[in-house]
């Protein structure tokens, strides 16, 4: 018989992303007040929260960027902050801004994104995802030059250079045309589909709900909702946001 452990949990494969009691204080205010969560292979958790709640501040911890407070997070078998090389290349990561150099071109930002990473077959693996993208012809042009939404997508061909264990997402959707968006979620149920794990945090109640197997509310810095996506509808879980997910008087 299959039971519970120590702390309630079933047995399962380990969660590709696991956090116990994170806590982020900026100066005096802290950003996140311990947060649990768990995402297993396969899975795509969507996180909602009005401004300020503390959705890329979690990103940016599990990417490795922001050093927590407390508490524990350990992403892609990785404790945050630690996996080097081997965890960097087991996370990608679509974030604000670009991450993309200005003064580079295109295809220059991809084959130095493959060269960070060690990439095989990099000329190859660039020309694939330039032409995915639908940037092969800006692929000489600067990227100071390229408009916002081509420079997301190539934030996405970054992305799309390799295989990733976890994908984390800070609004993924924005400035994206409706076929970059297809391509976005198409990239997204591959990845699923190759066992990646996504957080996908967004304002976009209507895409994230869509695309997500579970769906999380960030509030002041506690998840005040988490649950299955197929257990609920898109109206309901509306009701349910603007219930509990609202920005409301910050204590
Ligand atoms: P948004 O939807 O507006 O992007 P968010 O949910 O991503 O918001 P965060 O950016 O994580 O929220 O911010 C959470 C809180 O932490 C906010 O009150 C913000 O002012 C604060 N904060 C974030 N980054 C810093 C920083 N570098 N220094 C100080 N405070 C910060």
């Amino acid at each position: 018989m299959v039971t519970p452990d120590a702390e309630g949990r079933m047995p399962g494969p380990a969660p590709a992303v696991e956090t116990r009691r994170l806590v982020k204080w900026y100066g005096g205010y802290p950003a996140l007040r311990g947060i649990d969560l768990c995402v297993a292979p396969g899975e795509i958790l969507a996180l909602f929260g009005s401004n300020g709640a503390g959705k890329t501040t979690l990103l940016r911890i599990l990417a490795g960027r922001v050093r927590p407070t407390a508490g524990t997070a350990r992403v892609a078998g990785f404790e945050v902050g630690k996996g080097g090389d081997s965890a960097r290349g087991a996370i990608g990561t679509l974030a604000h801004g670009h991450q993309l150099y200005e003064t580079l071109t295109a295809s220059e930002n991809l084959a130095f994104a493959a060269a960070m990473l060690g990439l095989d077959r990099a000329g190859e693996r660039i020309a694939q995802v330039l032409l995915r993208v639908g940037l092969k012809a800006a692929a000489g042009s600067s990227v100071r030059t390229l408009s916002s939404g081509m420079k997301r997508r190539l934030a996405l061909a970054k992305l799309m250079l390799r295989e990733c264990k976890v994908i984390l997402l800070d609004e993924p959707y924005a400035s994206l045309d409706l076929q970059a968006t297809k391509l976005l979620e198409e990239f997204l149920m591959a990845s699923k589909i190759g066992g990646a794990a996504t957080i996908l945090a967004t304002h976009n109640l209507t895409m994230g709900f869509g695309v997500a197997d579970r769906l999380a509310i960030l509030r002041q810095g506690r998840l005040v909702f988490e649950g299955r996506r197929d257990e609920t509808s898109l109206d309901a879980f509306r009701a349910l946001f603007s219930l509990h997910g609202e920005l409301g008087e910050v204590e």
